[in-house]
């Protein structure tokens, strides 16, 4: 699951409210419950473990795209798609479609000095934003920033981190409660410094802001991803912001003695660098049996990926990514043994994506350039995050309008969960209303906007999202099972019907 990072000098990213939100139960009971194939039996919570065990171990490294650790995550999916009977649908015969990532991040070149101090990148200052720029002027103490009469304008501020106001975002789950301190206090700190006309911001970390200052720079060092979808995407947009503004920049604590006296000169040069680094989609297919029905698909999706080896919390550094998203990960390849021993009569393919951490990239570059043709492609099935939480509640996305995007898709999914995990569903998460913009936030946006019907299915966000805390250990297994059926139960029902979903009449992506 994406974490919406948003690439601004000001803005912190956007993170989990734990609000307790109300189950609504739609009303599941009065559907049709239909009977599932034998083949579901296929699917084993004992190999669904030991799948994830696997997937989400230390020796996989968190899986990080960008990484060699992402491709062999994909080579391990790849040959388990080849041990379940799937075809391979990628590159020369293989299970594997080859893309690049363009990635920007700050050179090790970059300059900054104060006086006669120099600030190594990362290790004495984290630049807050991805952006080339030359700032020469003069620097400003401006104290804990609460003081508007000091003149800022075109000058170097420098103040003091203090506490984020009150007003702002409480978070839990990812990272750390300094982290999030630190972040809340950049971000209206900066804000408000910029406002003033500064050309620059250098805030001077405090006790909190200096715990926090390894994570800081450990997630702005890793710049910006990005896919090149536009060419044919007219539908597609950008996903990320560029950033904006004057560069603010933390600085450590013990700098306070050196970065206090206004006067000084600064000279700040911060040079950009671009690059290409592979990544890749696992794509394999498990072909229909009937002759007419059989060129089309039913795409079950999941992504690789995770966020690999970072700054350690509580002595482990190893994201493992276990919920986040080996489990959908290993669903699908359950899936895929069954439709390969039974197949549907409407062919299914299974797509794990790259890089769905660093922007739902491999979707956008697989819903441009799709390994059949998109129009065959008849429905998107993706899960992520699916084995956690209440064991009887779950949530189904692209439910609700402004997500629906297939009142068909919808009530097949709604049979289907009847039939199999007969979950409760907590409607509150596809709300246009929910403050975590859940719906956006994974790989069956970019077929939504290239009008393919889809749904999410997810068992939510957890105190341990996007934390090295994600383990293996911590899965409901028994409920990664049934979550693991119904999206097979729903892909089943879809691959056997007498028509394809429809897309509903008007429907418009608006966030
Ligand atoms: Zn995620």
């Amino acid at each position: 699951m994406n974490p919406m990072k948003i690439h601004s000098t000001i803005r912190p990213a956007a993170a989990v409210a734990f609000a307790v939100l109300g189950a609504a139960p739609l009303a599941a009971q009065q559907l049709p419950v239909p009977t599932p194939p034998a083949a579901m039996q296929l699917i084993k919570e004992s190999e669904l473990k030991s799948d994830l065990y696997y997937l989400a171990s230390d020796a996989m490294r968190g899986r990080e795209a960008g990484t060699l650790d992402e491709i062999r995550a994909a080579a391990w999916e790849a040959k388990r798609a080849q041990e379940a009977g799937l075809l391979p649908a990628g590159d020369d015969g293989t299970y594997f479609q080859w893309w690049n990532m363009q990635r920007t991040r700050l050179s090790p070149a970059s300059e900054i000095t104060v006086g006669s101090h120099t600030l190594v990148l990362w290790k004495d200052a984290a630049a807050m934003a991805t952006m080339a720029t030359a700032v020469d002027a003069p620097t400003v103490w401006a104290g804990d920033g609460s003081d508007t009469t000091i003149d800022v304008r075109g000058k170097v501020a420098v103040a003091q981190l203090v506490k984020p106001p009150a007003n702002a975002r409480k978070f839990e789950g990812v990272y750390s409660p300094e982290w999030h301190y630190a972040t809340a206090s950049i971000g209206a700190q900066g804000r408000a410094l910029a406002e003033r006309g500064a050309a620059a911001v250098i805030l001077v970390a405090d006790s909190i802001g200096d715990v926090a200052f390894d994570a800081v720079a450990a997630n702005s060092s890793r710049g910006m991803y990005d896919v090149d979808d536009s060419a044919t995407n007219a539908a597609g947009g950008r996903y990320g912001r560029r950033p904006s503004g004057p560069p603010v920049f933390l600085a450590r604590r013990a700098l306070l003695g050196a970065l206090q006296a206004s006067g000084q000169p600064a000279h700040i040069k911060l040079i950009t660098e671009t690059f290409d680094y592979p990544s890749v989609n696992v794509v394999a297919i498990a072909r229909g049996s009937d002759p007419k029905l059989r060129h089309e698909y039913v795409l079950f999706s999941s992504h690789t990926d995770h966020d690999g080896v970072r700054f350690p919390m509580d002595g482990d550094s190893i994201w493992n990514g276990a919920d986040d998203n080996a489990s959908t990960s290993v669903a699908i390849l359950a899936i895929g043994r069954a439709f390969a021993k039974h197949p549907g009569k409407r062919s299914a393919l299974f797509v794990w994506h790259g890089a769905e951490e660093r922007g739902l990239l491999g979707s956008r570059y697989h819903a441009v350039h799709p390994v059949v043709p998109l129009h065959d492609i008849v429905a998107v099935i993706n899960g992520d995050l699916i084995g956690r939480n209440n064991p009887d509640t779950a949530s189904l996305l692209g439910v609700q309008p402004p997500h629906r995007n297939s009142t068909d898709l919808v009530r097949i999914a709604l049979e289907a969960n009847a039939a199999t995990g007969k979950f409760v569903l907590d409607s509150t998460w596809d709300r246009p209303t929910h403050p975590e913009g859940w719906y956006f936030r994974s790989d069956h946006v970019p077929y939504v906007r290239h009008g393919i019907p889809a749904v999410m299915y997810s068992t939510n966000l957890h105190v341990d999202y996007h934390t090295p805390r994600d383990e293996a250990s911590r899965i409901n297994y028994a409920k990664l099972k049934r979550m693991t059926d119904w999206m097979y139960e729903t892909g089943w029902l879809v691959a056997n019907a007498p028509h394809r979903p429809k897309v509903d009449p008007g429907f418009k992506l608006e966030r």
